[in-house]
């Protein structure tokens, strides 16, 4: 049995990593404080995305739009309109709760996007109450989520704008810039990593579910006339994802493993979409996240957004059960169209090949948080050994907040603290060091594993005479002797995925 998401949360702020925001003046839900290791985590997080997202690839291109806009742009994408949920408020005490969220928990059925007379219904009929007083609730209605605030010092109505609830919107807004200054042809990608705020009715699960969180998102164009070929997912055609499709659901089927090929070959998908989904899987994959703790789940008629015309969401199978990781949207031309009716400006694409116009469709707009893949990497590397007596942090090489604890043998020998800072200094100019130097050496290799440092490097009066050290695998505590002079070209070979057993002789 691993540990709950609340336990998680106390190790999270013991260790550094979160903290409740403003926690002296008693905090404030759903918002949260990244920590001396947890913000390296979180950079590391984003670096990997943009590497394999953005640099890494010919076709996807980013820009960092600003979080505050023209609210046009979110009239035109339907969130001024649409962007709610279903609240329920407690007509005795006023604790206000997601409708749809608790007659999921009651009821054990889907019931996201219902209306709220459907949602009404089912609460009436099954004598749904308030948890905390138990007295009835008013009758749900319609939240927008959007927080707004008044931008310059007049704060009339003329003056409202809202903190963007996704990053997605100025993507579109600015495609035919883009598009012409990287002079990228379909199909191509944009992609942001950025802020997004929504002012959630309750939020929960940590960080699960915060107001404040980070998205990595790219909307992804095709010319419309092509929109089934992807280029690229040969690749992927024999990875399996387990899959569970909207017809499953209904017939309240489990979820199947598939290949990618066979997928396609039965429709249960676009091959775009197929290809994101796998892309998206593989990558956390490729970050140490067990694969089996993952599936993609379509979404029920009911359940999609305004503007989307099929979704297919990345499921992790959290401590507090299956829930979204990741939504994958085909939003069609919805968005582009919206903002050229609303400009009044041409956001089309000109095809060289067939001399024509285009509004080019989103196939797929992966679309990930960075709290959420924070949650699934710490689950993920989470080990409470027994024999070792200590947490044990397994995170991958990549994303590991520090990756080498320089410590001298004795710290009242000044000789060792004097070698061992040498080794620290050079060291902390290419990777992020600690430098321990309290408790017995025991004492500090557990410490580290808490925390999920790779390597420990004991400095020892051998050091002073071999200019070597010991190198201590956090994972295997296999030790090596490396030579001083080695040492920057064998953590990076550890990093980059060499194993530590090839990088010197076991002592
Ligand atoms: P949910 O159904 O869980 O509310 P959503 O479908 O509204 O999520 P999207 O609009 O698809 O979410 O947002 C894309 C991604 O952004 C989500 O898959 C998730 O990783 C992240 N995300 C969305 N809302 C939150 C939130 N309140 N806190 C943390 N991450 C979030």
């Amino acid at each position: 049995m691993g540990i709950t998401i609340d336990d998680m949360s106390v190790f999270c702020k013991r260790k550094g990593f979160v903290y409740p925001n403003s926690e002296v003046y008693g905090g404030m839900s759903g918002f949260f404080d990244y920590g001396p290791l947890g913000v390296e985590l979180k950079n590391s997080i984003k670096a990997e995305w943009w590497k394999t997202h953005v640099t890494q690839r010919d076709d996807i291109v980013g820009i960092d739009g600003s979080i505050i806009t023209n609210p046009k742009v979110w009239v035109a994408s339907g969130h001024v309109e649409s962007f709610t949920d279903v609240m329920l408020k407690c007509s005795k005490c006023g604790n206000s709760v997601r409708a749809d969220h608790l007659v999921e928990e009651k009821l054990k059925i889907h019931a996201e996007g219902l209306s709220p007379q459907k949602l009404h219904e089912l609460i009436e009929k099954n004598k749904i109450k308030c948890e905390k007083c138990k007295s009835e609730f008013d009758k749900p209605k319609n939240f927008n989520m959007m927080f707004s605030t008044t931008v310059g010092p007049s704060s009339d109505e003329k003056s409202v704008s809202y903190l963007r609830p996704e990053t997605a919107q100025l993507m579109f807004a600015n495609f035919k810039l883009v598009q012409e200054n990287a002079r990228m042809k379909l199909p191509f990608g944009i992609a942001q990593v950025g802020k997004a705020f929504r002012n959630e009715i309750s939020p929960r699960d940590f960080l699960f579910r915060c107001r404040e969180f980070e998205q990595m998102e790219i909307e992804y164009f095709v010319n419309p006339e092509k929109g089934e070929d992807c280029p690229y997912v040969e690749e992927f055609s024999a990875y399996e994802l387990n899959v569970l499709s909207e017809p499953m659901q209904e017939k309240k089927e489990k979820p199947k493993k598939m290949a990618v090929n066979e997928i396609i070959a039965k429709k249960i998908m676009l091959p775009w979409h197929a290809y994101w989904l796998a892309f998206e899987q593989k990558w956390f994959e490729g970050l140490g996240a067990d694969k089996e703790k993952f599936r993609v789940r379509q979404h029920m008629k009911d359940e999609r957004s305004h503007y989307a015309t099929d979704t297919w969401d990345l499921e992790y199978s959290f401590p507090f059960g299956w829930k979204e990781l990741q939504g994958i949207s085909n939003r069609g031309d919805f968005d582009l169209k919206q903002h050229i009716k609303v400009s009044g400006k041409d956001l089309s694409y000109y095809d060289e090949g067939s001399k024509k116009k285009v509004i080019p469709n989103v196939v797929a707009e992966p679309s990930l948080g960075v709290e959420r893949s924070f949650l699934v990497f710490m689950f993920n590397a989470y080990e409470d050994d027994k024999k070792r007596g200590n947490i044990v942090l397994k995170l991958h090489p990549k994303l590991a907040p520090v990756k080498v604890a320089v410590f001298p043998l004795l710290s009242n020998k000044d000789e060792l603290v004097k070698k061992a800072r040498e080794v620290y200094d050079s060291l902390k100019k290419c990777y992020q060091c600690a430098y321990d130097t309290s408790g017995s050496i025991g004492r500090r290799y557990a410490r580290n594993d808490e925390i999920g440092t790779l390597l420990g490097c004991t400095i020892d009066f051998d050091s002073l005479k071999d200019e070597s050290v010991t190198l201590r695998d956090r994972d295997s505590t296999k030790q090596i002797r490396v030579k001083i002079e080695d040492l920057k070209c064998v953590v990076g070979k550890l990093i980059k995925g060499e194993k530590f057993e090839s990088l010197g002789k076991l002592i």
